[in-house]
């Protein structure tokens, strides 16, 4: 049986402590955050990142475009608030809207603020083995959570699912940082079973419910679930089956309260770590 990673109770408590080292600041740290459009999952999403950082005392500005908005008007809010020596971090949530180069919004937000890690300079420095100003959330969330369980990474044979700019290709960067051996596998990767099966640390990032089969986790691996997606009934789960795989797991995240909590605290994290960075502390 597994020992259940739990997100939840872990970035509870690196929050505490945050928010205590928050409490001493005469100048709080702040995080500016534009949304643009009218994506109902965006705007909740939005609004926990401002409540988590109010309840940390992180100030917190939220900027909304509308769903016609053009890439100039966004271009000029990133300019104005990296200009704006009041705010640390700023995030733009995506999706943007079909008309906007995202690309080209994320480029131009200044590395010392790019709170979500996905600057090119950023995941260049990760690329190249060095320290970013800031990791991306989510990966640094998984890097923790492996930390907080004593999990050795060194040497492991990785296995990631999914290749993207915000979990998988950054997440690969980091283990291989930390001596993983690493592969990446994505929706044209031929045998996907026969490449799970040989992981140490299996990371799935695909968005599939149901993809892991318990048949695909090699007994005693460490099973990181990313994914995000809908059962019939409507309840969240991830794209691991969580009741097939947990018997040969050695470790195993739940969806929710695995990955999901870490990354929101990593975002607090990074806003606090830039804040520190931009004010020489
Ligand atoms: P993307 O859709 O950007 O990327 C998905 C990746 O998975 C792609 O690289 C794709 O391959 C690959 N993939 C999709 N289907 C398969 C398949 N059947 N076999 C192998 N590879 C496959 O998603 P994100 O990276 O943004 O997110 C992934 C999941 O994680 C989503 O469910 C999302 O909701 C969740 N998520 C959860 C977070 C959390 O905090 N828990 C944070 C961020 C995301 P290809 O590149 O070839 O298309």
């Amino acid at each position: 049986m597994a020992k259940l990673i739990e997100g939840k109770i872990v970035a509870k408590k690196i929050l505490e402590n945050l928010s205590d080292e928050i409490l001493f600041l005469e100048k709080k740290p702040c995080l500016a955050v534009i949304i643009a459009g009218d994506d109902a999952a965006s705007k909740i999403y939005v609004n926990s990142k401002k409540k988590k950082a109010e309840e940390l005392g992180i100030k917190s500005v939220v900027i909304e475009l509308p769903q016609n908005c053009t890439q100039q008007e966004i271009l000029e809010k990133i300019y104005t608030l990296n200009n704006d020596d009041s705010v640390n971090g700023i995030l733009v949530q995506l999706p943007l809207p079909p008309q906007i180069n995202a690309k080209e919004v994320v480029e131009k937000i200044h590395p010392l603020k790019d709170v979500d890690g996905l600057h090119p300079y950023n995941l260049g420095q990760i690329a190249a083995g060095n320290k970013p100003h800031a990791y991306p959330c989510t990966p640094k969330g998984i890097i923790r959570l492996l930390e907080y369980y004593d999990i050795s990474i060194a040497g492991k044979h990785a296995v990631i699912i999914g290749r993207s700019n915000l979990v998988g290709r950054p997440l690969s960067l980091m283990l291989l940082n930390e001596n993983a051996t690493v592969t990446v596998c994505h929706s044209k990767t031929k045998n996907l079973s026969q490449i799970t099966q040989q992981a140490d640390i299996l990371v799935s990032a695909a968005g599939q419910r149901n993809l892991v089969k318990a048949d695909m986790v090699k007994d005693g691996a460490v099973v990181i679930d990313v994914g995000i997606n809908r059962q019939e009934d409507g309840k969240l789960c991830g794209d691991v089956d969580f009741w097939g795989a947990e018997p040969r797991a050695s470790y195993i995240t739940p969806v929710p309260g695995g990955v999901g909590p870490m990354t929101i605290c990593s975002l607090m994290q990074n806003t606090f770590d830039l804040y520190k960075i931009q004010n020489k502390i």
